[in-house]
């Protein structure tokens, strides 16, 4: 079976966590300073701070921006639940708003229709695609960026992440770059992050305020330090992957929307049917050829059900969670493993 997804690890990685293992330091130290300082680099200024994970900086982010208790957030329905318990965990309330089903990034339509009284937005860059940040702007909200699938993609020559007040990425396993687990906020307010980094350093101050233990090891900034090196490759890579597919489309299948546009960062691709069943059968169709394809957010996953909302305020985010599905799209896979995906994929009849 041709997995799904896998980490792709060089010697450089291994070398990388190998240093810090014998280096006599594990815990949160230079590594981790390290890899808040690629982040200045690459984001051209401002400045980082490295977390746990995507939950915990998405966590961080909605709590410095002190807001009201109880003041509303809006997130995407399509997203991963990770996005509720941080707005929950920071004491705001969550406003689930439907999304666009080219992009399946938030809809800024639907926000002023179902959240217009919402003062912070979390804009999830899905799957790589830029959700509209400007329009999520209007009347002044604000906009914290999930950049935990986009690290490194840009829009209209922007960088995903530089548009909002803040933004997060993520070092899971299957993400973009990763070191196992972790995640980091970025932000050009240089005190808004040092906001985060004070409720991070739980340990040894010198006067008390709730904190929390929410770092990263060495271990994994290491890992995710020396992968970072490579974002530009990782690009190139997943955009080669990415315009091996489309070509391969067959009739009445489509993709998410702006793949090879621009600097993309594409972190996953995601086939579209016209139905449900066709969804099923294009699943099986590729199964059966050993090649493991998965429905990225299942319908039971979508916010607003987990929220015990009605679906039919949803049509979107529910009509995207039974129509798509994510081929493998990694750097493990080989030159002759993705012409067989493509050549299966070719063959699908809907
Ligand atoms: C992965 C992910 C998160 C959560 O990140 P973790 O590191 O798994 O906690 C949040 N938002 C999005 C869009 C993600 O893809």
């Amino acid at each position: 079976m041709i997995p799904h997804n896998r980490p792709f690890i060089t010697t450089d990685d291994i070398a990388a966590v190998d240093a810090v293992l014998r280096s006599g330091w594990l815990a949160e130290g230079p590594a981790v300073g390290r890899l808040e300082e690629s982040f200045k680099v690459l984001f051209g200024g401002g400045e980082a701070c490295a977390v746990s994970s995507g939950t915990a900086a998405l966590f961080l982010a909605i709590k410095t921006l002190d807001l009201e208790p109880g003041c509303l957030v809006a997130i995407p329905s399509y997203s991963c639940s990770a996005l509720l318990n941080a707005v929950i965990m920071a004491g705001a309330r969550p406003r689930i708003v439907d999304v666009r089903t080219d992009t399946f990034c938030i809809d800024p339509v639907a926000l002023e229709a179902q959240a217009r009284d919402a003062h912070c937005v979390i804009a999830v860059h899905v799957f790589g695609a830029s959700a509209d940040v400007a329009a999520l702007k209007t009347g002044g909200r604000v906009v914290l960026e999930d950049c935990c699938q986009s690290l490194g993609g840009q829009h209209a020559g922007m960088l995903l992440g530089t548009s909002g007040a803040a933004a997060v990425f993520s070092f899971y396993a299957s993400k973009i770059v990763t070191g196992g687990q972790g995640g980091l906020v970025w932000a050009r307010d240089r005190e808004f992050v040092e906001r985060v980094r004070d409720y991070r350093e739980f340990d040894g101050r010198a006067t008390y305020a709730p904190r929390f233990n929410l770092q990263m090891t060495d271990i994994q900034a290491a890992l995710a330090g020396s992968q970072l090196t490579r974002l530009e490759d990782i690009r190139a890579r997943r955009a080669e992957i990415a315009r091996r597919y489309l070509a391969a489309l067959p009739d009445g299948i489509k993709a998410q929307v702006g793949l090879l546009s621009g600097h993309r960062m594409a972190h996953r691709f995601v086939a579209v049917a016209p139905d449900l069943s066709s969804r099923e059968r294009l699943r099986e169709h590729m199964r059966s050829a050993g090649i493991e394809c998965t429905v990225p957010v299942e319908k039971f996953e979508l916010l607003h059900r987990y929220w015990n909302l009605a679906p039919a305020a949803f049509p979107a985010a529910e009509s995207v969670s039974d129509t798509t599905l994510s081929l493998p799209m990694h750097l493990c896979l080989t030159d002759d493993e993705i012409a067989f995906i493509s050549s299966t994929l070719q063959q699908f009849r809907t």
